[in-house]
């Protein structure tokens, strides 16, 4: 089974991208199977190496969304991208809209290792 952290990865991380192209969402949303099912609303990927996303588990801390304790806030900007579903969008057909951006990023970290298993928000 998928472990929590290997599905961020798989959600999240995409550190040789973005390929500068407006289909990079439409594209990536549908080869890391965030398209099944349903069309998930919004999803970031960041364009950094593993080893830095993963040492934002040791950087600020701060309360998650949800209200637990284990969220941090990345101490540098990042380059991400930010895909949000466009309104005409109609299952099975997911359509994005893709928006590069450098953002702080803010993960909430679990386990032994202690590792980013979940995207919480980018500020
Ligand atoms: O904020 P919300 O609970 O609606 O987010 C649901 C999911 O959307 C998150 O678990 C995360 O996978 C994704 N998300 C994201 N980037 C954001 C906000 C949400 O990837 N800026």
């Amino acid at each position: 089974k998928e472990s929590r952290a290997m599905k961020f990865q798989r959600q999240h991380m995409d550190p040789d991208g973005p390929s500068n192209n407006s289909n990079y969402c439409n594209q990536m949303m549908r080869r890391r199977h965030m398209t099944e099912g349903r069309c998930k609303p919004v999803n970031t990927f960041v364009h950094e190496p593993l080893v830095d996303v993963q040492a934002v588990c040791l950087q600020g801390n701060i309360t998650c969304k949800n209200g637990q304790p284990n969220c941090h806030k990345s101490s540098s900007s990042m380059k991400i991208t930010d895909c949000r579903v466009t309104r005409g969008s109609k299952y099975p057909n997911c359509d994005y809209r893709t928006s590069q951006k450098e953002r702080h990023i803010i993960v909430a970290c679990e386990g032994n290792p202690y590792v980013p298993v979940h995207f919480d928000a980018s500020v």
